[in-house]
């Protein structure tokens, strides 16, 4: 499959936290193939594949979930409340497209809030919060949206399709973290030759507190891991123009977040992989986790790293990723996993 029609099936594909059902399928479908495919109990999917049978078991994570909302109840007039799912800024929302999906099919709307020009001084200088917004199906009254099917507990995506924009810079929905999924299919599509007992993981629920993260480190029981991810550039105007996270600084190495330290000599050999082998790199931060917040602490401790790329706009309808970044993401993961050998593993794991 051609690289953007990958992105745009993966990025295009319906699946807030709880409902990846589409994504699931899309990755075993790029899973099966040379690798075996299974899933946990909370619906994550782990395609695995052993290179050397006493080599080290490595687990690769991307989530399939993306933010989204939930029908939280219908107005007399037909018109959904809803409730967040993951992380969002109210200020993104008002009059955009969302995808509702009702046990009668998927049903288009828009975002809407009390009027402005019915709105007080006051109160149309300060942001609605999302639960003073609602989703205009266009149905009339409870009536019409019975017969669309929608129930509380339907979810709802936001609508935007894959753009390629100028100068190798590419929007879309749900990059987060799609991107990620999309460097696993790659990776599964064009196997390289490694020396260890691979796992790639399209896990469940990490939006909403990495909960299928969990569940996969129950099922792997990995020795070493990787979560895949968006990190956050910081090339536009008004972000911190110290960072040294933008658009072509290629993949990102987290040297701390919000949910893990990662395992230092991990560490040091992942930028130790992406130098000999002439791949871009940097080192950054993030206020935020990663599903390997949950996998490092899983048994006795799983010694992990989070890799990223510098994206824009994320938990919006169009968040932004530069395909010379993700070609370094995607190399330097090619390059990690075929160096990374029971000796090293003995390294990594050597406290004493
Ligand atoms: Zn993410």
């Amino acid at each position: 499959m051609e690289r953007h029609a990958m992105f745009a099936e993966l990025t295009e594909a319906f699946g807030p936290s709880g409902y990846e059902g589409d994504v699931r399928a899309i990755m075993a479908g790029h899973f099966s193939g040379p690798m075996s495919v299974s899933t946990d109990r909370l619906g994550s999917v782990v395609a695995s594949h052993e290179g050397e049978a006493k080599g080290p078991k490595i687990l690769l994570a991307a989530h399939m979930d993306e933010v989204g909302f939930m029908v939280k109840h219908i107005t007399k007039e037909g018109y959904i409340r809803f409730l967040p799912i993951g992380g969002w800024w109210p200020q993104v929302l008002l009059s955009q497209r969302v995808n509702v999906r009702t046990r009668k099919g998927d049903f288009e709307g828009i975002i809407g809030s009390k009027p402005p020009h019915a709105m007080k001084e006051d109160e149309r200088k300060k942001p609605p919060e999302i639960d003073e917004l609602f989703i205009d199906l266009g149905v009339v009254g409870e009536k019409g949206a019975a017969d669309a099917g929608v129930r509380p507990g339907d979810p709802i995506v936001p609508v935007g399709d894959f753009r390629p924009l100028a100068n190798g810079v590419l929007a879309a929905k749900a990059w987060d973290d799609r991107v990620g999924c999309a460097v696993l299919a790659e990776l599964a599509n064009d196997l390289p030759k490694h020396p260890s007992r691979l796992y790639l993981a399209g896990t469940v629920q990490e939006e909403v507190g990495l909960r299928g993260a969990r569940t996969v480190a129950g099922l792997v029981e990995p020795d070493v891991a990787f979560a895949i991810d968006v990190s956050l550039s910081s090339d536009t105007p008004g972000a911190d123009s110290d960072a040294v996270e933008k658009f072509g600084a290629g993949a990102a190495v987290l040297v701390h977040d919000s949910t893990m330290i990662p395992n230092v000599a991990l560490r040091d050999f992942v930028c130790e992989v992406a130098e000999a082998e002439g791949i871009k790199y940097h080192l950054t931060s993030l206020h935020g986790g990663y599903d390997t917040g949950a996998i490092h602490i899983s048994k006795i401790g799983v010694p992990s790293i989070a890799l990223g790329l510098p994206s824009r706009y994320i938990h919006s309808h169009v968040s932004a990723i530069y395909e010379e970044d993700y070609s370094a993401l995607l190399n330097l993961m090619k390059a990690v996993t075929q160096r990374l050998d029971s000796k090293k593993l003995s390294e990594i794991t050597k406290f004493v």
